[in-house]
């Protein structure tokens, strides 16, 4: 079955060729780790992980590389304003390093809440300055760049005939309207970017090295360059982020890294397109006031109904955040986890191999492969489980096959510890009853423990339970 992607530079869906047969090297960029990454950046993070993992179903063997961006993003993407990492350390009254520890372990403790798979290689950029230095000294070496004086290194798009391929004409012509506002004069053009920005007598650095240049740290376009084509190759499968990125970071990517070598930085391109808040329509880290992964839990939601929330639209249209589409998703969830956990119950040992032969197996594949349906999948699977036409067993391995995919931990099995007291309390008043043959009693309480997702089983040798959901 042919894997088809939509690829943002020719602006369709392509049927995907993988580099080498049966693989596929990623690079998705990853966060800046100055504050908390919110919701919205969970949205792209998730969408990655199911691109991830539907090639991985589908065969493929995957290499995904993921940086962590812990230097040189600055506040104005015209290569403007301060470094926000060390704008950070300054405001928390922190060293930049241990800002840098803090968000990133705040980081993983969200992503690994929302069940994304851990990347084959993570990349902090501080620890890939040397790759940084060489690719701007290659870039020098062949005319691409210019010295602003007190100021830094800069690619001067000019010089690049395609520059832009990506977001297009128009949306180019847009960009530089744009640029115009916050333009620094001495750029030669409103789009060339810094390579290299020079550490300055005003502004006490906690991060700078040392350079062919002068003193000073890297432009956040160059780490992607440099550590995906470290890791990848200097041309790579696919390339992920949000929609923001397209015109001017995976833009300045592209410049940089073809202008080196020569050769395609990425042959598909793929963007999420951005979680909106209803109200006040944006969410971002610099505007603040966004909210993040842990008030899920705070507000009593299990955090993969967010990722159930996310699986539920394709990730090329734009999802609207509203509290009320998250309870509707965490009873969407509790609803499927109730039906494979019914499901499960009916099957009295493990369950068989999955039938890769039957159709829903098919039409579940067949949703992925088209650029990465998840909606499309999750309608397969509810209707696979429901269907009392396909015997319980069958039912039952799709549904767990159906994992390594949706990673909606549908039949998280927990040890009796971990049960909740009041559940513990349920299950023993349940036994009392069914001893004191009050079966009325007894079936309520089998009622009102399903409804938790505690599945209640009475066999010969006595009762057992099983959760259905995580
Ligand atoms: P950052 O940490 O700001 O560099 O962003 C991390 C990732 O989240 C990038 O791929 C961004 O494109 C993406 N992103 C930022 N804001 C949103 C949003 N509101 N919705 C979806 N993705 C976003
Ligand atoms: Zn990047």
């Amino acid at each position: 079955m042919d894997f088809r992607i939509y690829n943002t530079l020719t602006r369709q869906k392509e049927i995907f060729k993988p580099l080498k047969e049966g693989e596929a090297g990623i690079y998705t960029c990853g966060p800046t780790v100055y504050l908390y990454a919110h919701i919205g950046n969970m949205r792209t993070y998730i969408a990655e992980d199911g691109l991830v993992r539907a090639m991985k179903f589908l065969g493929f063997k995957v290499k995904r590389v993921m940086n962590i961006t812990d230097v040189g993003h600055l506040t104005s993407d015209a290569d403007t304003g301060e470094d926000k990492v060390e704008a950070s350390a300054r405001r928390e009254g922190k060293s930049a390093w241990d800002v840098v520890k803090f968000y990133t372990e705040a980081f993983f403790k969200d992503f690994n809440a929302l069940n994304c798979l851990a990347p084959d290689v993570l990349c902090p950029a501080t620890d890939y300055i040397r790759e940084m230095v060489d690719l701007g000294l290659a870039l020098e070496k062949k005319g691409y760049t210019y010295v602003i004086p007190g100021d830094g290194v800069y690619f001067d798009t000019a010089k690049l005939p395609d520059y832009g391929k990506l977001a297009g004409k128009s949306h180019m012509e847009g960009l530089r309207e744009g640029a115009r506002i916050e333009a620094n004069a001495q750029k030669r053009g409103l789009t060339d970017f810094a390579v290299w920005k020079f550490s300055t007598p005003e502004e006490k650095r906690q991060m700078e090295w040392d350079s062919p240049w002068g003193k000073g740290f890297p432009g956040w376009h160059m780490e992607c360059s440099a550590m995906a084509m470290k890791h990848l190759g200097e041309t790579m499968d696919i390339h992920c982020g949000g929609e923001d990125h397209v015109a001017i970071h995976h833009t300045n990517e592209i410049a940089q890294s073809e202008a080196a070598t020569g050769k395609p930085f990425a042959h598909y391109w793929m963007h999420v397109r951005f979680l909106v808040l209803g109200d006040s329509g944006k969410m971002s880290k610099s505007a603040g006031g966004f909210l993040t992964a842990s008030v899920l839990p705070e507000k009593g939601y299990d955090p993969l109904a967010y990722r159930y929330y996310c699986l539920q639209t394709h990730y090329r249209k734009q999802l609207e955040f509203t509290w009320e589409a998250v309870e509707a998703s965490a009873r969407g969830l509790d609803g499927l986890r109730s039906l494979a956990g019914r499901v499960m119950a009916e099957v009295p040992g493990a369950a068989p191999a999955v039938d890769r032969n039957a159709k829903y197996f098919m039409d579940f594949s067949g949703a992925l492969a088209d650029d990465v349906n998840m909606p499309e999948a999750l309608a397969v699977l509810w209707e696979t489980l429901k269907d009392s036409s396909i015997p319980a067993p069958q039912r039952l391995a799709f549904a767990l096959a159906t994992e390594e995919v949706l990673g909606l931990k549908l039949f998280a099995e927990k040890a009796a510890e971990e049960l909740p007291a009041e559940l513990a309390a349920l299950i023993k008043e349940r036994e009392a009853a069914r001893k004191a043959k009050d079966f009325k009693r007894s079936d309520e309480l089998r009622k009102a423990l399903s409804d938790k997702g505690v599945l209640i089983e009475d066999t010969p040798k006595g009762t057992t339970w099983k959760l259905a959901r995580g």
